[in-house]
């Protein structure tokens, strides 16, 4: 499932790749996706020129001088810049610019592409909700943040209207780097505990962005991203040893997930 790193990555290649393009149509092989009657979303878009790309958590936005297009990318899939010669053989949507290339976009599962209009963003249930993105607040924010919370810490830190773009990939590196236990109540963190969450955070998550993002989503050219295996320090490998004392990774029920952790590094307390 692509995270803030991915999706930081994306946003990042659409604003070098797809500004200045006009849309010519959109096609849409899974209407479900769309928050409009297929012949609708198409002629809110058509003729629209796409002007810059916002990161809200998990969720891309792509300001037209007519309007809004928003992806969600669901489960995962691919956002790929090619023409209609070299389309791939999944695609749910294809945005055809006026320039010959298009944006073939596949949902592995099943994801959002909806319209807004230039002044109805606010009015978007499911990103008008989002809290700030993740690396987007500072220190001191964080901190206020987590303060006016209540509850156990891996379920703040994935709460998408406290903090937007951590999920289950990335949070039990962020969790082990700032030595936590997921249960951990929030309010028996002390001032150093949340010090180290937040730096946990910042590096948790950049570390990937810098190599481009995780080996299973890919890019814009169809390059995966070079944040690797072996580059997760305790997510999903149970029974390996601990990066940092050996001690085996175990995997916990924590709520209605799975989290991994080392539990001499991130004990229960
Ligand atoms: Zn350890």
């Amino acid at each position: 499932m692509p995270e803030y790193p991915e999706i930081a990555c994306r946003t990042a290649e659409m604003n070098r790749l797809l500004v200045g393009k006009v849309i010519q149509a959109v096609e849409a092989t899974q209407p479900k996706c769309l928050n409009l009657p297929p012949d609708r979303f198409t002629s809110s878009l058509s003729g629209s020129r796409f002007e810059k790309f916002f990161q809200r958590g998990k969720w891309i936005e792509g300001q037209t001088n007519r309007g809004w297009l928003l992806l969600n990318m669901g489960m995962g899939g691919e956002l790929l810049l090619t023409d209609r010669r070299h389309l791939p053989e999944k695609y749910r949507l294809i945005v055809d610019f006026t320039d010959g290339s298009c944006l073939a976009i596949n949902f592995w599962w099943f994801g959002y592409a909806h319209f807004a209009g230039l002044d109805a963003l606010d009015q978007h249930v499911l990103t008008a909700k989002l809290g700030q993105n993740a690396l987007e607040l500072t220190e001191p924010e964080f901190t206020a943040l987590i303060l006016s919370q209540k509850g156990r810490l891996k379920a703040f830190m994935l709460d998408q209207t406290r903090i937007a773009g951590i999920g289950n990939a990335y949070i039990h590196d962020i969790l082990f780097l700032a030595k936590l236990h997921p249960q951990r109540m929030i309010s028996s963190l002390t001032e150093e505990e949340i010090r180290n969450l937040f730096a946990g955070m910042q590096k948790g998550l950049r570390t990937s962005m810098d190599k481009g993002g995780a080996f299973y989503e890919s890019g814009l050219d169809g390059k995966k991203g070079g944040f690797l295996m072996e580059d997760i320090l305790v997510g999903y490998r149970e029974g390996q040893p601990c990066p940092i004392c050996q001690t085996p990774i175990t995997k916990i029920k924590t709520g209605g997930t799975s989290s991994f952790i080392c539990p001499s590094c991130q004990p229960v307390i």
